[in-house]
């Protein structure tokens, strides 16, 4: 017998019925002979993050299971699955019948056309980790090191995002107005926008005592606009620039050694600095995907 993974996929739907598609998305996944001891979350109700303007309510849920199949037929079956279920593709993170995303794959990290594993946005996606947590707490997330039980809690206390990066210029004001249109508030950032100072801000160890001393910045902003900044504010999340244009060689190294400790040190999302109206959007929908809907 081949070997066995254990798989966790996240599922949505915010068309028709959203419970009944998620359920018969369950329900076609568990006749497939390539699963076996199927888990299946609650059903939780969310908001839309990121897409366009006006889309109904979500449902969200989790599936673990065990497969001998390989990441790619895992996709395979997963989009089979939602084209069974009549989804069409339209807008980036539009509309949908069923998306289902394969989150996990055993500790397996995969970078290939079509296929990233982990999910990269999953450790920071309340309306992923709400229902996987109910089945998968103790999974790990191979490149954070951290349980979705961990992962989770830290969403619970999400305050603060770090904004790391070598000066490129003109992509602070990106991230000024990526925070505010998210509702937050931008706590640091350098001189040339309205901020509050950096001298209480407890990076991570990865990143500690690298603010001051060289070309990188960090912004932090704070979820929840009423309240005071904490007395010493660590980052639920770090976002890393990449990309940024007219780097010195030194610079280019200084920031590839960041970012190798970056990815050990909590969780982290990597958005590209090139492209500045997706870096907004990115930076908000990430915000806004962290917070509590309450
Ligand atoms: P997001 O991926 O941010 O949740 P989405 O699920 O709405 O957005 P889709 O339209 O479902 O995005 O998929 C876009 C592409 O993502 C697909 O073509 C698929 O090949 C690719 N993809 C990469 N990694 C994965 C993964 N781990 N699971 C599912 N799709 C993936
Ligand atoms: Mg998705
Ligand atoms: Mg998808």
């Amino acid at each position: 017998m081949a070997a066995m993974a254990t798989c966790l996929i996240g599922l949505g739907s915010n068309l028709g019925e959203p419970d009944q598609n998620l359920d018969a998305a369950a329900a076609h996944l568990e006749k497939w002979d390539g699963a076996k001891q199927l888990h299946a979350s609650d059903w939780v109700q969310t908001e839309p993050v990121g897409g366009p303007e006006g889309q109904s309510s979500f449902a969200n849920g989790a599936l673990r299971l065990e497969t001998d199949r390989s990441p790619r037929e895992v996709l395979e079956k997963l989009f089979e699955t939602e084209q069974t279920l009549g989804r069409e593709r339209r807008t980036r993170w539009g509309p949908r019948t069923v998306d289902l995303d394969l989150l996990l794959y055993d500790d397996l990290r995969l970078v290939e056309e079509g296929l990233t594993v982990p999910h990269p946005w999953m450790a920071i996606r309340r309306f992923v980790l709400q229902p996987a947590v109910q089945v998968a707490a103790d999974m790990i997330h191979p490149e954070i090191g951290w349980t979705i039980g961990r992962l989770w809690e830290n969403l619970q206390a999400a305050n603060y995002i770090a904004v790391a990066g070598v000066s490129p210029g003109p992509v602070q004001e990106t991230i000024a107005t990526a925070v505010k249109s998210a509702g937050a508030i931008l706590i640091s950032a350098p001189a040339n926008v309205e901020s509050r100072p950096l001298e209480n801000i407890k990076f991570p160890e990865a990143l500690a005592g690298k603010s001051s001393k060289s070309s990188h910045f960090f912004f932090v902003s704070d979820f929840w606009k009423d309240k005071p900044v904490a007395e010493d504010p660590t980052p639920n999340l770090v976002v890393a620039l990449e990309n940024s244009v007219n780097l010195s060689e030194e610079q280019a190294r200084e920031q590839e050694n960041l970012y190798a400790r970056l990815r050990k040190s909590g969780p982290f999302l990597f958005l590209d600095a090139t492209d500045h109206d997706r870096l907004q959007h990115d930076l908000a929908a990430a915000i806004s995907g962290m917070r509590s809907n309450t």
